[in-house]
C-alpha cells in the first residue's frame, strides 16, 4: 500500500494531516520516550543500549556540527581519484558498497522466472529528483520545481567550499549527466509491467554484450558477490548507456556527478546548513513548511536503521494480549471472502478460476511483528553520520548476503511500529505491521464493522487485492511471472481495469492537475476490491454472531458504520505541493479520491445509506474488478 504522505499546515513540520498521521504522531512520541530512557541509561540491557546510544549521536547536534564533513570524506577523496572511464567505473563500484546508488542500484531480487530462486537485480537509479519526468517534460509546476532543484544543486557544491562560480559549473555538470541518464531510464507506467523490468541476461550477457567495458567481474566481487552469474536487469540498453557516458563524460563532470550523488544521500545527516539546504528541496516537493523537529528525525533515523530493536519495546506495549490473534481472524475472514467472491465471478471462466483460488489459498500473511528479530552487528559509536553510514553499509551486506540462498518468507521489509502494510508478489505475501493495527483503525473495544470497514477493507483487503491488480495478477500462486489467464478472461479484466483506468483520469488533485490513471490502477483496484470484499466478509460474519452484533450506534446502522470507518481512515488533509508531486510520481490516488473514488463503486453504499438511484454517490455506471 505504501502510505506515503506527510503534511499540511496544521502543525507545520508535518505535510498532510489525518488519521494516518495521527496514529504515527503517537508512535513518534512513544518511542522518543522508549529512546530519551534507553538514552540516559547505559548498560541497561544489550538492546536499550544499542537504540540509546544510535539515538544520543543522533539528538547531540553540537557534535554532528563538529564533525562537518569528516564523515563523507571517504567517499569523497575516492570520487577525487576519477580522471578516465576505468577510475570513474572504480569510484561507482566503491558508492555502491556504501549503498549510494549512482547510476544504478543492486539488490537481491527473487527470480521471476523460478520464485524460489534469490538472484541479483540491477535496477535505474541515481537521480535527485522523483522521477524522469522531472528533467524532461513542461507539465504543471515541473519547470518550477526543477528550477528549485538546480538552485538547490550549486547551495551544495557551495557548502562544500567551492566559489560561486564553480559551485554552478559542478552543478551544471551534475545536472546534464542526471537528465542524460533520465532519458535512458524507463518511466513509473512502463515499471508497472513486470516483463519490462525482468531481463535475465546474467553476467555474461553484461560482460559480453551490454556493457562490455564496464568491469563487472570487479564490481561484483567487491559487492561479495564474485561468484554470481544469475543477474536480471531493468533494461539491457541502460547499461550500454551508462558505459558510454562513463566513456564521452569528462573525469571532472563525472566528480561532480558522484559527489552530487553523495551530498544528496548524505546532507540531512550532517550540520545545521546541510540540514535546512536539504531541506529546501523537500519543501518545494512536500510544501512542508517547517523542519520536523531533531527528535522527530532522530526517532525515525532509529526506526529506519534499528527497526528490530527499537520495535520490540512497541510490540510490548501496543501489540500485547490478543492483538495478535484477532488480527490473524480478521484477514482469516477477509480471504475467505475473496474465495467466495472467486467461485461466484461471472467474468471469470473454470479455467481461471482454478489457478486464482490456488493463489489466493497459497496466499501467505505476516501479522504485527516477526517471529524472529534480526540482529545489527555493527559498532556504533558518537559521530552519528558515520552510524548512519555503518548501518547503511551493514544492511546492504545483509541484503546483498541473500542473493544465491533459499527465500526467507519471514524477512519483513518494513518495521512493527510503521503504519502502512505491503504485499509482495514474488512471495505471494502481505504484511501488516502492527503499527497499522491501532485505534482507529483497528481496536479491540470497537465495533466489529469499524475494524472491517478500516482495516479489513482499507489494509487486509486492500493488499490482498494487489495479489490480483494489473500488476499482481501477472504472478502466479508461487510468485512466478507466468500467464495463468486464460485469453477471454483476461481481456473482461482488460476491461475493467479500463473502467477503473478511466474514472480515476477524469479526477483532480488539485486544480488542473490530473491523476495519472494508469500509473494509479492497482492501487485503485486494491482500494476498491478491499471495501468491497472486506464488506462482503463482514457481512459474512455477522451471519454466524449470536447474540447478532448490535445494529446501531449513535444513530448509524452498522452497514453504514463500516462504510464511515473506511472513509474516516483516509481522512486527511494534504498541501497542495504533496497533492501536486504524488500525482506526478505516487502509485496512489490522493485521499479525498481513495474515499470517493471508491464509494461510487460500492455496491453496498447506496442501500445503506439510502441513496436514490444515480445520485452522486451511487452512478448509474460502477466500475468493479473484484
Ligand atoms: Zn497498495
Amino acid at each position: 500500500m505504501r502510505r506515503l504522505h506527510e503534511d499540511r499546515h496544521d502543525p507545520a513540520d508535518r505535510s498532510s494531516w489525518g488519521a494516518i498521521q495521527i496514529v504515527t504522531k503517537d508512535n513518534e512520541e512513544f518511542l522518543k520516550k522508549v529512546l530519551e530512557d534507553a538514552a540516559a541509561h547505559p548498560g541497561k540491557d544489550p538492546v536499550a543500549t544499542k537504540i540509546g546510544a544510535y539515538y544520543a549521536a543522533c539528538i547531540d547536534e553540537d557534535a554532528v556540527e563538529k564533525a562537518g564533513i569528516t564523515p563523507i570524506q571517504p567517499l569523497l577523496d575516492e570520487i577525487a581519484k576519477v580522471k578516465d572511464a576505468a577510475t570513474a567505473a572504480q569510484a561507482v563500484t566503491f558508492l555502491h558498497t556504501e549503498n549510494v546508488s549512482a547510476f544504478f542500484a543492486i539488490g537481491p531480487t527473487q527470480d521471476y522466472g523460478d520464485a524460489t530462486k534469490v538472484i541479483a537485480g540491477l535496477d535505474q537509479a541515481g537521480l535527485g529528483l522523483p522521477e524522469r519526468k522531472y528533467y524532461l517534460e513542461n507539465k504543471d509546476t515541473i519547470p518550477r520545481t526543477r528550477k528549485v532543484y538546480q538552485a538547490h544543486q550549486v547551495k551544495m557544491f557551495q557548502l562544500l567550499g567551492r566559489d560561486a562560480k564553480a559551485a554552478k559549473a559542478s552543478a551544471d555538470n551534475a545536472f546534464r549527466i542526471e537528465t542524460a541518464l533520465a532519458r535512458l531510464q524507463q518511466d513509473d507506467i512502463t515499471r508497472r509491467d513486470p516483463h519490462a523490468i525482468y531481463h535475465r541476461i546474467d553476467r555474461e550477457g553484461l560482460e559480453k554484450k551490454v556493457a562490455p567495458s564496464f568491469p563487472w567481474g570487479d564490481y561484483l566481487a567487491k559487492q561479495n558477490l564474485g561468484t554470481v552469474t544469475a543477474i536480471t536487469v531493468n533494461d539491457p540498453k541502460y547499461y550500454t548507456g551508462i558505459a558510454k557516458l562513463l566513456g564521452s563524460e569528462k573525469p571532472a563532470a563525472l566528480q561532480d556527478y558522484l559527489t552530487w550523488m553523495v551530498l544528496n544521500d548524505y546532507a540531512p545527516e550532517l550540520g545545521k546548513a546541510w540540514v535546512d539546504e536539504a531541506f529546501v528541496m523537500q519543501k518545494e516537493l512536500s510544501g512542508l513548511k517547517e523542519l520536523p523537529p531533531r527528535w522527530r528525525r532522530c526517532v525515525h533515523h532509529v526506526d529506519a536503521e534499528l527497526g528490530e530493536l527499537l520495535g520490540q519495546s512497541y510490540v510490548k506495549a501496543r501489540f500485547a494480549g490478543d492483538s495478535k490473534a484477532r488480527a490473524v481472524d480478521l484477514t482469516k475472514a477477509v480471504l475467505a471472502a475473496m474465495r467466495v467472491e472467486l467461485d461466484g465471478l461471472a467474468w471469470m471462466d473454470d479455467a481461471t478460476r482454478g489457478p486464482a483460488k490456488q493463489k489466493l489459498d497459497k496466499m501467505a500473511y505476516l501479522v504485527g511483528y516477526p517471529d524472529k528479530w534480526r540482529n545489527y552487528d555493527f559498532a556504533i559509536g558518537k559521530d552519528f553520520a558515520a552510524n548512519v553510514r555503518a548501518a547503511t553499509k551493514f544492511e546492504l551486506a545483509r541484503q546483498l548476503a541473500k542473493i544465491g540462498k533459499p527465500v526467507d518468507r519471514f524477512d519483513w521489509e518494513m518495521t512493527p511500529p510503521t503504519v502502512n502494510a505491503y504485499y509482495e508478489p514474488t512471495l505471494n505475501e502481505l504484511a501488516l505491521p502492527a503499527g497499522q493495527l491501532q485505534p482507529p483503525f483497528f481496536g479491540q473495544a470497537f465495533h466489529p464493522a469499524v475494524n472491517f470497514g478500516s482495516t479489513g477493507g482499507g489494509t487486509i483487503g486492500h493488499e490482498m487485492t494487489h495479489g490480483f491488480d494489473d500488476e499482481g495478477s501477472q504472478f502466479d500462486a508461487d510468485g512466478n511471472l507466468h500467464d495463468w489467464w486464460s485469453k477471454s478472461t483476461k481481456q473482461k479484466f482488460g476491461e475493467a481495469t479500463k473502467c477503473v483506468v478511466d474514472q480515476y483520469s477524469k479526477y483532480e488533485a488539485v486544480p488542473k492537475v490530473r491523476l495519472d490513471g494508469k500509473l494509479t490502477a492497482g492501487e485503485n483496484i486494491a482500494d476498491n476490491g478491499g471495501v468491497k470484499l472486506a464488506y462482503e466478509a463482514y457481512k459474512s460474519w455477522r451471519g454466524k454472531q449470536s447474540p447478532a452484533p448490535q445494529k446501531d450506534v449513535e444513530g448509524f446502522s452498522d452497514d453504514q458504520l463500516y462504510f464511515l470507518a473506511y472513509a474516516q481512515s483516509w481522512c486527511e488533509k494534504v498541501t497542495p505541493e504533496l497533492l501536486t508531486t504524488m500525482a506526478h510520481s505516487n502509485p496512489h490516488s490522493p485521499p479525498m479520491w481513495r474515499v470517493n473514488g471508491v464509494i461510487v463503486n460500492q455496491p453496498g453504499f447506496g442501500p445503506a445509506f439510502k441513496c436514490p438511484a444515480s445520485s452522486p454517490m451511487t452512478p448509474a455506471r460502477q466500475c468493479s474488478v473484484w
